[in-house]
This record gives C-alpha cells, sequence and structure tokens, in this order.
C-alpha cells in the first residue's frame, strides 16, 4: 500500500521548487462506493504552464487502472504509462480533459490514508484522509498543494447500507437509482487542494444547529456520528459555535459555505482534519460527556474543534504553497487556538500548559537526532513532519510576531495576509511580508527563526551600580549545534522584563531610547551576540522577572538566587512568570537533593509553596500547578548521562520534602474541604477544585501510601466525574494499591462499550512503576480488546508507557527497548505513520547513561535491519542511529 524503502529513499528539497507545469482547474469526481471496492471516475480540466515542456506526470499509489481517455477519447496502452506511484500521459494539451476510472479496496486499507473503513464490515462507514498525500490513492492526481481546483462530486452506493453521503461544499442534487442505489452531488465552489477533498459515507446520526455568520450568511452545522454516541457530541457543537463567533470578533473571519459537516471516527492517525466543508475527527477530539471524559478532554476538544474550524481560513481559503512551508498554516492555527482556549477559560494557566508542553514535547525534539527547522529544508516523508516543531515553536514563533506588532498592529497584518493571499497557495515570506508591510516594519529578519534548529540558549548577567543608580542587564545568546546546522546564527529575541524591589514591588524602568521608557513593563529585544541594557533611577538592587509571558522560546539561563526566586514566585503579578520561578526553583532544589549539598533551595522551596498553599489567595487550578515540579522529561533533558529511574525517585523525594512541610493534617484537611465541595459540574471553579484536590491526594499517599489509597478507593467509588474517578485509580495504580485490581475490573466492566474510557483503563495502567510497567503492558496486549490496528489504542498503551513513565519504559536490560522496537516492526505492516510517530519515543537515547544508552541503540538498530520497512519508519530510525 505505502512506499517501502528500497523504492525511494531520495530527499525532498525546498530550494528544488519549482512551480507545477500542469495545473488542474475543475475536477470531477464520481464514485461508486462498496466496502471491499469502490471505483473512482475523475475528469479533470488541465491547464499547461507554457514555459514549461514537461509532459503530463499524475500521482497516484495503489490505484487498479480500468479506464483512461483523453479529451473524450479512449487512450491506446502505447500512449501513456503507469508506474508503481505515477501516470505519465502523451498528448495532453492546455485545456484537455483527461478522463480516468481506476478501483480501490477501502476495507483492506489498515494505513488509514486513502479511501478507508472505520468500523466493522457491518456497520461501519466509509471515509478518506487526504492529507498530506492521500489524495493520489484515491485517484491520479498532481497531489501537491499549490494545484487548487474546484471540485464537484458525486457519491453513489446503497441506500440501506449507505444512507448518509457526504462530501466538502454546498449539497447541490440527490436523488434515487435502480437497484436501491441513491446518489448524491457537492460542489465547492472555493478552489482548493487535492488534501482538503473529503468523503463520508455510511450509517450514521446527526445533530444539527443553525447559524448566522457576522456578515449574515446562514449556514447549517451539523455533528455526525454512530448512532450509539450522537448524545455526546453537543459539548462539541457549543464548542464550534463559540470558535465562530470569536473567529468573527477576534480576526473579522467568517464563514463561507452554507453547510458545515464534522464527522466523528474511532479509527483515525491524527487529532482531527480542516478537510473544506467536511471536517474530520478523531472521536477522541469530538465526543464528551460528563460520565466518561476528564475536564482535560474537555479542554482538548474546545481546543481542536477551534483549531480545525480556523483553519477554513489559516490553511484552506490562505493554503500553503508546498509542504515546507507547513507552518504556515498549522503555527498559525496553533496560536489562533492558543488565543482562543485562553479567552475562554484562563490566559495563565492556558500559557502555563502550552509552554510546559512545548518544553516536554517540543525542546527534546530540537535538542535529539530529530531536530528539524519550523520551516524543514528537506524530507524523506511529509507525514514525519507533523511534529511539536512545526506545530508549537511555529506558534511561539506567531506569538512573537503578534508581540512585536501589538493587538492592533497584528490584526492589521492579519486582514492583510488575508486578503493578499486569499485564494492563494503562500509562503512564509508572504505571511511576514503581508505583516510588516501592513505596519511598516521589517520582519525579514525572524525568518531565521523559521530556517534555524535547536533552541537558543538565553544568559542574563546583572551588574547593580549604587553609586550611578543603574542596574545593567547583559543579555547574551547561543543555540547550540544541531545535526544537520553545526553553526548557528543570531536571532531576534524580544525579552519582556519587569525589576521588582524586594519588597515585591515592581519599579518604573527608565531606558534610554527606549519608546516606553518609564513603563514598568518593557519588552527589550536582543539581536547580536550580546547585548546591554541600563536602566536608570535604581535605588536598591532589584530582582528581575525576565522573559515575562514566556516571550520567546528560549531557555533562559539566569543565576537568581533561591530568595529571589521565592520573592518573584510570592509577588509576581505575571501568572506566567510566577509559576516559572516556582518551577526555577524546583529545578534548584532537586539539584540540591541529588548533589546533597545545602538546603537552602529545598527549604526556599517549601517553604514558599506551604506559605502559598495556607494563604488561599491563589486560584485552586494555579496552586496545583505551581505545587507540581517540572516532569520527568524536562529533567532528564537537563542531564548528560540520565538514568530514568532514579530521575523518578529524586523527583518523587522532591515532593515528598514538600508534602512534609506542608505536614500531613494541612492536606488532609484540604482534601477534606475540596471533597465536600465535589460536584460534577465543568465551570472554572469546580474544574480548579478537582486539580488541586488531585495534587493534594497524590501529595498524602507520598506520606501515607496506605491513607492516600484508603482516601482514593473511596473517591474512586464516589466520584461524580471521569476526572474525580481517573485521578483516584491513577493514584492506586502508581503506588501499587491492594485496592486497585478491583476497581480497575470494576472500571474496565463499566466501560467495555465505551472505546474512549477503556483507552483511559490501558493508559493509567502503563504507569506503574519500573518493571511492574513492562509486566502490564505485556498483559495488556493480550486483552481481548487490545489491537494494533486502532491508533488510539496503541496510542493508550505503547504511546503512554514510553513516554509518560520513563522510569518504567527505560529498564536497564533493555526489555522494554525491545518490546516497543518488536510492535513497531509489526505495526508498521499496517499503518506505516502511526509506527513513525510512535517510534520518536526513543528520541532522547543518545543522553542516558551508558547501560541504557547501549541497549536502546541495539533495539533500535535491529529494527533499522528489517527488511521492508515504510519510508516513514526508516525515515525516524536512520536519522535517530546518525
Ligand atoms: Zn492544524
Amino acid at each position: 500500500m505505502n512506499a517501502r524503502n528500497d523504492q525511494s529513499p531520495s530527499p525532498i528539497r525546498l530550494s528544488e521548487y519549482r512551480a507545477p507545469a500542469w495545473r488542474v482547474e475543475r475536477v470531477e469526481l464520481d464514485f461508486d462506493l462498496g466496502i471491499d471496492a469502490s471505483e473512482v471516475t475523475a475528469r479533470l480540466r488541465l491547464r499547461r504552464d507554457p514555459a514549461q515542456q514537461t509532459p503530463l506526470r499524475l500521482d497516484g499509489e495503489g490505484l487498479e487502472l480500468l479506464a483512461i481517455a483523453l479529451d473524450g477519447q479512449p487512450l491506446d496502452p502505447g500512449s501513456y504509462r503507469h508506474g508503481d506511484n505515477q501516470l505519465e500521459v502523451d498528448g495532453a494539451q492546455d485545456g484537455s480533459v483527461l478522463e480516468t476510472r481506476v478501483r480501490l479496496q477501502p476495507a483492506a486499507n489498515t494505513a488509514l490514508e486513502g479511501l478507508y473503513l472505520s468500523g466493522s464490515r457491518e456497520t461501519g462507514f466509509l471515509l478518506t484522509q487526504c492529507e498530506a498525500e492521500g489524495f493520489r490513492h484515491i485517484t491520479f492526481f498532481p497531489d501537491r498543494p499549490d494545484v487548487l481546483a474546484s471540485y464537484t462530486v458525486t457519491l453513489r452506493a446503497d441506500r440501506k447500507r449507505f444512507p448518509v453521503l457526504l462530501a466538502g461544499g454546498n449539497p447541490e442534487g440527490a436523488g434515487e437509482l435502480e437497484d436501491g442505489r441513491h446518489w448524491a452531488r457537492f460542489v465547492d465552489p472555493h478552489p482548493k487542494p487535492s488534501y482538503l477533498f473529503a468523503l463520508v459515507a455510511g450509517r450514521l446520526e446527526k445533530i444539527e444547529r443553525d447559524y448566522v455568520t457576522a456578515d449574515g450568511r446562514a449556514v447549517k452545522l451539523v455533528m455526525w456520528s454512530e448512532a450509539n454516541v450522537i448524545d455526546r457530541c453537543h459539548y462539541a457543537m457549543d464548542a464550534l459555535e463559540r470558535s465562530m463567533r470569536w473567529d468573527e470578533q477576534a480576526y473579522g473571519r467568517n464563514y463561507d459555505l452554507d453547510v458545515f459537516h464534522v464527522v466523528a471516527t474511532h479509527d483515525f492517525n491524527m487529532g482531527a482534519m480542516e478537510n473544506k466543508g467536511l471536517n474530520i475527527f478523531n472521536a477522541k477530539y469530538l465526543l464528551a460527556d460528563p460520565d466518561s471524559t476528564t475536564d482535560d478532554e474537555y479542554r482538548a476538544v474546545e481546543a481542536v474543534v477551534a483549531h480545525e474550524y480556523f483553519h477554513n481560513w489559516s490553511g484552506n481559503r490562505v493554503t500553503c504553497r508546498d509542504w515546507f512551508q507547513l507552518s504556515l498554516k498549522e503555527g498559525l492555527t496553533v496560536f489562533r487556538e492558543q488565543q482562543f482556549s485562553a479567552d475562554m477559560n484562563s490566559p495563565p494557566l492556558k500559557r502555563i500548559e502550552d509552554v510546559a508542553l512545548l518544553r516536554r514535547a517540543q525542546f527534546p525534539e530540537d535538542a535529539g537526532p530529530l531536530a528539524h527547522p519550523v520551516r524543514p529544508a528537506q524530507y524523506s516523508e511529509i507525514n514525519n513532519f507533523y511534529t511539536a516543531t512545526v506545530y508549537e515553536k511555529g506558534s511561539e514563533l506567531v506569538r512573537m510576531l503578534s508581540g512585536r506588532l501589538g493587538t492592533d498592529g497584528f490584526r492589521r497584518g492579519m486582514d492583510r495576509y488575508f486578503e493578499a493571499n486569499d485564494g492563494r497557495a503562500a509562503t512564509l515570506e508572504d505571511f511576514l511580508g503581508a505583516l510588516g508591510d501592513a505596519n511598516q516594519v521589517d520582519l525579514l529578519p525572524y525568518l531565521v527563526w523559521y530556517a534555524q534548529a535547536g533552541t537558543p540558549r538565553l544568559k542574563a548577567r546583572r551588574d547593580y551600580d549604587a553609586a550611578r543608580r543603574e542596574f545593567t542587564l547583559t543579555l547574551s545568546q547561543h543555540t547550540p549545534g544541531t545535526p544537520s546546522q553545526p553553526e548557528k546564527h543570531a536571532l531576534p529575541i524580544p525579552v519582556k522584563l519587569a525589576l521588582f524591589t524586594h519588597e515585591g514591588r515592581m519599579l518604573p524602568l527608565h531606558l534610554d531610547g527606549h519608546p516606553r521608557s518609564g513603563d514598568t513593563e518593557l519588552v527589550v529585544v536582543l539581536d547580536k551576540a550580546e547585548q546591554r541594557f541600563v536602566f536608570r533611577e535604581i535605588d536598591a538592587e532589584p530582582v528581575p522577572s525576565l522573559l515575562r509571558g514566556f516571550s520567546a522560546p528560549v531557555i533562559l539561563e539566569s543565576h537568581d538566587t533561591p530568595a529571589e526566586l521565592a520573592l518573584l514566585l510570592r509577588h509576581d503579578v505575571d501568572g506566567f512568570n510566577r509559576w516559572e520561578a516556582g518551577q526555577q526553583l524546583a529545578i534548584r532544589a532537586y539539584e540540591a537533593l541529588r548533589e546533597g549539598g545545602s538546603d537552602a533551595a529545598i527549604v526556599a522551596w517549601c517553604d514558599a509553596l506551604a506559605a502559598l498553599f495556607a494563604d488561599g489567595n491563589v486560584d485552586d487550578a494555579l496552586l496545583a500547578e505551581v505545587m507540581t515540579p517540572p516532569g520527568e522529561v524536562e529533567l532528564a533533558e537537563r542531564e548528560r548521562e540520565a538514568d530514568p529511574e532514579r530521575i523518578h525517585a529524586w523527583r518523587q523525594e522532591l515532593q515528598r520534602r514538600l508534602a512534609t512541610r506542608i505536614s500531613a493534617a494541612a492536606l488532609l484537611q484540604r482534601y477534606r474541604t475540596l471533597a465536600q465541595a465535589t460536584n460534577g459540574q465543568l465551570d472554572a471553579a469546580s474544574q480548579a477544585q478537582r486539580r488541586l484536590k488531585r495534587r493534594v491526594l497524590e501529595l498524602i499517599s507520598l506520606l501515607d501510601a496506605a491513607q492516600g489509597q484508603a482516601l482514593a478507593t473511596l473517591q474512586y467509588e464516589e466520584a461524580p466525574s471521569m476526572t474525580d474517578r481517573l485521578a483516584a485509580l491513577s493514584v492506586l495504580v502508581r503506588t501499587d494499591a491492594p485496592q486497585a485490581a478491583t476497581a480497575l475490573a470494576h472500571f474496565r466492566d463499566r466501560y467495555v462499550d465505551n472505546p474512549l474510557a477503556l483507552d483511559k483503563w490501558f493508559n493509567v495502567q502503563t504507569q506503574r512503576r519500573g518493571a511492574a510497567s513492562l509486566a502490564s503492558v505485556r498483559e495488556l496486549e493480550r486483552d481481548p480488546a487490545f489491537t494494533l490496528k486502532n491508533p488510539n489504542r496503541v496510542n493508550a498503551l505503547f504511546g503512554a508507557w514510553a513516554r509518560s513513565n520513563p522510569a518504567g519504559f527505560h529498564q536497564a536490560d533493555g526489555a522494554g527497548y525491545r518490546l516497543l522496537a518488536e510492535r513497531l516492526a509489526q505495526l508498521d505492516a499496517l499503518n506505516p505513520q502511526v509506527a513513525a510517530r510512535l517510534a520518536t519515543a526513543f528520541n532522547g537515547w543518545r543522553r542516558l547513561e551508558p547501560v541504557r544508552r547501549a541497549q536502546a541503540q541495539a533495539a533500535i538498530a535491529a529494527l533499522a535491519e528489517q527488511a521492508g520497512l515504510s519510508r516513514n519508519l526508516t525515515e525516524i530510525v536512520q536519522s535517530m542511529l546518525h
């Protein structure tokens, strides 16, 4: 089905981009749909670039060609050549119409790319996934995003088996055919690239809502799912409506078709897909109900619904010229989604979550063998580049630009960008150009951020001159080399800062030449290797609060004392930096614990948190976050020879110190208060209480396992929400509680018919400590509900284990590595995209201590040697080893 590595190793390079020699102006697609065999007839109206003499070549993979005609004349075999992934046709001219008919086998498609079956043969439905290069699995076409065509799509199928027929665009008729068959036609008036094509056919139920856009268009919003879960689409429908209103208000963007369809499937490689007029969602990001969805998942549903909707402008109306520009739509859309989520919920919490994700997922990527720029220079398999770097770091770059221009300037720039590029396939230069032009500034210096991989280190030195009443901040930057880029350039790094007195007051900042000199918060831009900033009229040595709101995606190295960090943790008004001061202090405390030196940092961290815990002025959710030290992955990143089991043990010890300092009695009392207030409501305060309650329960169980387990058991039994239920179950599993088995059995029984909840049952059991987790994973694989064919299930078991339980996965004897490598080979034969993504769990192997490092290397090398691996997995394991 997919290309195997023996066929196509040579990379595709940005520098070799050429405009298409042939474009398609109009497409008519006719589908005769069936589970085992579907036939696709495509009529392409072609346009030729007069400046290029290249013959007509179309992409096509795994297609059985049944008929071919040019301008109405069937072609004889001598006038076309059909290779493994290409069709070359002689005699085509500007304005010609090429007609092909092909046969596909949806039920045999386990890669979930192109046309495939979701669910069982008896009750499942057919759907498509085309990004990035799936359309070539459906028909012959120039399958590249700079070929924009208008689509007319006609679907035909048996009415009983496929009562619902959907494609992107506006409905343009439907009717009956002979033999119990029916048809439906859709016309999309907006030219689009092939990756945005979609169809869905099967037995589905719907919920509907009427929506009127700000510019007066009546739109039908329709959400579709299998009948048994349709009741769980209401939350997503509300989120969709909120997203549409928000995009009208924040960016002046209106929806542009008469219908907007959204479909849920349990069989999906990614989170969701923004197909024009017909979004398709992994059910995990669409279905929600109080009985089976956690608070975090509710927020994720809201965010992903918004993300896909926002793509209608940032991605669809303005699309990407080529896949190197992927962040043009993804980084920008993640940024828009983050703004929306911040507006709907708590801005500081959202910022904390986003930065935590960046540090957990993107920083390690940028520091490891798979490091690549936000705009990569080359790739072998584009599906391997839907990464945290393209998405999350890409969003940080847009955030820097928006900060540089200010709210109004950024909006002006975005208006210009949408207007100038509407209906076009654009580049990052177009984006920076439009933002800059609308504000008369040159943003091209920011292109270096897009071209250069690696996380910059920002160093801050400070110097106070009491006689001159001057405070000097010396900022310097250095970006460590990455595999394909040993040398790095200096970047423009915006540093938002404030200075605090030792009483916790913010000082006015007098900085010569700065337009906002005199404010208590300023942004300075470091755009050289090193630069000095002199603040005047400072009466006593201040405490700097740097990189406020995380104003640039860098690693800040400063030398604040524990007392200074504690001061910021207590007084900073920037919620993000307050949390950040706590994180930095926790890292100092962790290192003190490990090195066994002075206790100062440990005491400072514990005292500061105990005070915040006692004084009740901090929001519950923020308090829970502040009381959580950086995760094990982040701590491992700081080491050259990491031993994940010891990191886990030290981190646990650090939290035990905190729990002791707060005291068992105070924790228990807070737990009781929070437990009394327990309800299943979704408002912010209730969610915040659950978050803090979970944290407190975890701390209690560190001090007294038996007591924690008793509370968790009760919480499990009485939980009015999945959040509380799962938090309790997690404590039982992680502490190896005698009550765990009963609770797990109960959970499995209760949710056996709910795949998303059952995923949590798999996931939570991968979090047992040490070798016990390996035993659990081996046992869970044999559970009748486990299958390598379902991406969510694979990620719930192997993904959760390898990524979220380092101490369990990284067994010194290498047994964990070997198990994962074996499964990757099996999975690759079914679904190369999911296998390649899971393989990135090996990313940090070079920074393990020597024994584990050797074991990991051996397991990856053995995998690399297997014959017939996909191009996807080959690219990942090869980069990993080089
Ligand atoms: Zn996206």
